[in-house]
């Protein structure tokens, strides 16, 4: 039998044989500590590492000494809110940041609201924007951080980031992003775009699971931050450990192809992606597009289908398609998806929504049997559902 077609490229992608080929040395020949610099195998592995970390950060327009590898968005995404409001206490005490976070920051910002601190959750707009005049106006005299992602896992749309990026900087204020989603799929420059500190990682760019990065910007303003993980002062103290020798390189020369095909991959998804909502939303009565229109990730693609179960859609069509009812962390639980809900929509919108997200392995004819997968399957339901 035929595998489904993967359309869940948001949760996680494949590693390309092109990243595998070169992460294979580095498990066997080349294993060596790149802490242990004093011998050869050691010097080898340290030289992968640094490599990796030019790469990276050359595509975010950052230098190397401002990249620390993590073991993923999650963990980057907790230094960054918890080192920074920690190492700033004498600055003050309060983060902004919004409703549509991943939770990854959402349950950070909950620990450190335990913690004391203050937090502010910025409401987003029925497509799923934060207003920047409303970043601006929950300033306080004891801001310190402001994050808010650049792209949203569940509905795509993109955050004014440029202008939220210029608030903070003229207000003196250190401004994070989770930019996973964003990362290796539209230019993110670091410096463009005033980031001080940017959290993603490997699994989102055809890399391997398990490694990522934060970059922390080191001059004009340089960032403090305490570590989450102590111990033999490994990433300029702020992350020990053994550092992920194969992961690492593996997250560099994905980072590395995501760059030389952007464009044109980009212009490709963004033509898959339009075919697939035109074809939905021409062939399925009552179905909408949930997020921004325009200013949204052209490969994700969440949608409104009245009347329709999601669940019941992903069991009808698990042996054909893979695609999601929402975030991958959510789907474990029955809980409506966060993200919908702050939108503004009922509760009922969210059971009835779907994320399709497609990547570079999809093809066109992909799409058109998921279309057309995707409208038999809802004919389906919704007759079943009138009879009963
Ligand atoms: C996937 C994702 C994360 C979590 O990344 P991991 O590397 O799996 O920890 C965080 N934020 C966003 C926006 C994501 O899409």
């Amino acid at each position: 039998m035929q595998s489904p077609i993967y359309l869940d490229y948001n949760a996680s992608t494949p590693v390309d044989p092109r990243v595998l080929e070169a992460m294979a040395p580095y498990f066997s020949d080349a294993f060596g500590n790149p802490s242990s610099i004093d011998h050869q195998h050691g010097a080898r592995a340290a030289e992968a590492v640094e490599n990796a970390r030019t790469v990276i950060a050359e595509t975010i327009a950052v230098r190397p000494e401002e990249i620390i590898f993590t073991s993923g968005a999650t963990e980057s995404d907790n230094l960054a809110l918890i080192g920074v409001m920690e190492a700033n206490e004498d600055r003050g005490d309060h983060l902004i940041t919004c409703r549509t976070e991943h939770p990854a920051v959402l349950e950070t910002a909950t620990y450190l609201k335990k913690r004391g601190k203050q937090v502010t959750l910025l409401d987003v707009d029925r497509t799923g924007r934060v207003d920047p005049e409303a970043v601006q106006k929950a300033i306080t005299p004891k801001t310190v951080l402001i994050s808010i992602m650049a792209a949203n896992n569940e509905i795509g749309t993109l955050a004014p980031i440029a202008e939220i990026g210029r608030i903070a900087h003229e207000r003196g204020i250190y401004f994070h992003t989770d930019a996973t989603q964003a990362v290796g799929r539209t230019e993110m420059d670091a410096q463009k775009l005033r980031i001080d500190l940017m959290s993603f990682s490997s699994h989102k760019v055809y890399g391997p699971k398990g490694v990522g990065a934060l970059y922390v910007r080191r001059r004009q303003p340089f960032v403090r931050l305490t570590p989450l993980i102590h111990g033999g002062g490994h990433e300029r103290g702020l992350r020990s450990g053994t550092m992920n020798t194969s992961g690492i390189v593996g997250f560099g020369k994905a980072l590395q192809i995501c760059k030389q095909e952007r464009k044109s991959e980009q212009r490709r998804l963004t033509q898959l992606g339009n075919t697939l909502v035109q074809q939905l939303l021409g062939k399925i009565p009552g179905a909408e597009l949930n997020g921004h229109p325009t200013e949204r990730l052209r490969h994700c693609i969440n949608l409104f289908l009245p009347g329709v179960e999601n669940k019941a859609l992903i069991v009808a069509l698990k042996d054909k398609l893979s695609f999601s009812a929402g975030s991958a962390c959510a789907t474990s639980k029955v809980e409506p998806s966060h993200v919908l809900l702050s939108l503004g929509y009922p509760e009922e919108r969210s059971y009835n929504s779907i994320r399709i997200s497609i990547g570079r392995f999809t093809t066109e004819e992909d799409v058109a049997r998921a279309s057309e997968e995707l409208v038999l399957a809802v004919q389906g339901l919704r007759a079943n559902f009138t009879r009963a």
